[in-house]
């Protein structure tokens, strides 16, 4: 008997966890799931960013050097960066656009924004995003840059945070592979060669676990969520982001289907696990080695490719976050600012949800603290930003969940778009242990 795919898996441990939670929540029970489940779901997050950091090393080198010339390169590093940039405007704009006609905003009544003030705006957690977005404020134009290159090799891949200095070694190794004599390369190639094998076994094996751990996921997510009255307040904004997500998600099938020349479903059901990873850890560094995997074996993307465009995109290419920042942006000043509300302000959220996006750190939360930079970029009052933080928190984590599946889905399609230009999109290559069971 065919065994359930694995994305069938992931999705029951999900509706269970959910169950779960509910039942937990409505017996007591949130010390209990926090004590003896959520554990589950954090050790195998901490399992997944263990090898994202050898797995772009191995990959990204192993990609590079088998390019066999740098012109290759260069052509692939400009039609992603653009093409990145392209979708992150898309996103916002779609974003912008709904949240200026469908107007969330205007629901929310003094009272509402006097019950989040009280129960949100002076919290632990508001405090930490305002101080956080500050120091990335302070920072120079040219701050990111000097970021990126790391001026210690092993403590970069001692962090994880530092992901894209381990992508600029990475690169500059691979290329200078590519620039000795082949025989001088030979041994250290061999190595990557073999250490990305092993670390995409270990995806595996690691994903052997993701039902269950999905399971303890959502269920902590359930029992720490606020209560129903505070969420059913914020429903229509929560609903136009939502909404924008899902925009989002149909352009990316329709650009695979008329570009690619490939079924949604077919991609979808190919790249599902790692969404479904990324919805319930809200990390897309997290879901990476996942997305990687997927990318590569089941939609047949070629590792040239997809070791550059993914760890690169995980990094810098958030669709979902650019386009909540968006619709929160703007949601907010209908609420706090309304005089706010004027064309230049919003051509201002398109440029700086952009350089937002690519400064978030591909971690949960990460958007909010970016927001707090978009909104402070078109003069928004500082002594509102609490409240503003404050009327969109309730929310944060289930949004969270949603742009994070969109910012994988987002870097898949891209990859899978620059390999189809390349000519390097074959057939998908399905190895032993893969989706759970061994394949004959
Ligand atoms: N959690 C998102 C990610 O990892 C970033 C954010 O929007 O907060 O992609």
């Amino acid at each position: 008997m065919k065994k359930l795919a694995l994305h069938w898996k992931i999705l029951i441990g999900m509706l269970i966890g959910v169950l779960f939670g509910f039942i937990m929540a409505s017996v007591n029970g949130q010390v209990f799931v926090m004590d003896w489940v959520d554990p589950i779901g954090k050790i195998f997050v901490r399992l997944l960013k263990l090898i994202a950091v050898p797995l772009i090393l191995a990959s990204l080198i192993k990609g590079i050097s088998d390019l066999k010339d740098i012109s290759k390169f260069k052509k692939m590093g400009l039609r992603t960066i653009v093409i990145y940039i392209i979708t992150t405007v898309i996103a916002i704009t779609i974003g912008l656009g709904l949240v200026n006609t469908l107007k969330p905003g205007e629901g929310i009544t003094e009272e509402t924004v006097s019950m989040l003030k009280e129960k949100y705006s002076s919290s632990e957690k508001a405090k930490t995003i305002l101080s956080n977005a500050q120091q990335q404020k302070e920072a120079g134009p040219l701050e990111f840059l000097v970021d990126m290159v790391p001026d210690n090799a092993i403590y970069a891949m001692s962090n994880n945070k530092l992901m894209l200095q381990v992508i600029v070694f990475a690169i500059l190794l691979g290329i200078c592979l590519l620039l000795v004599p082949e025989e001088k390369a030979k041994p250290l190639k061999n190595f990557f060669d073999s250490l990305n094998e092993v670390v995409l076994k270990m995806v595996d094996i690691i994903m052997l676990f993701a039902p269950y751990a999905v399971f303890a996921l959502l269920a902590s997510v359930v029992v720490s969520a606020d209560d129903p009255d505070i969420l059913l307040a914020l429903l229509k904004y929560a609903g136009v982001v939502v909404l924008g997500l899902f925009l989002m998600i149909c352009f990316y099938l329709v650009i695979l289907s008329v570009y690619v020349k490939k079924s949604p479903l077919w991609f979808i059901s190919k790249i599902s696990p790692a969404q479904l990873l990324a919805f319930s850890t809200s990390s897309s560094a997290a879901a990476l080695p996942v997305t990687m995997e997927r990318v590569e074996e089941h939609v047949g993307v070629d590792k040239e490719v997809s070791s550059f465009v993914l760890p690169v995109g995980a990094t810098i290419n958030m669709d979902g976050t650019s386009l909540y920042q968006g619709v929160a942006a703007v949601f907010i000043m209908q609420v706090l600012w309304p005089e706010g509300l004027v064309f230049s302000n919003q051509l201002m959220i398109i440029l700086t949800a952009l350089l937002a996006s690519i400064g978030s750190a591909a971690v949960p939360g990460a958007g909010m603290v970016m927001l707090v930079i978009v909104l402070e970029a078109i003069g928004f009052p500082s002594d509102l930003l609490p409240i503003a933080l404050a009327l969109i928190f309730a929310v944060d984590r289930p949004l969270d969940m949603c742009r994070t599946t969109v910012n994988v889905t987002g870097d898949a399609t891209v990859s899978t778009i620059i390999a189809k230009s390349l000519g390097k999109l074959g057939e998908p290559n399905v190895k032993n242990w893969d989706d759970n069971y061994p394949v004959e």
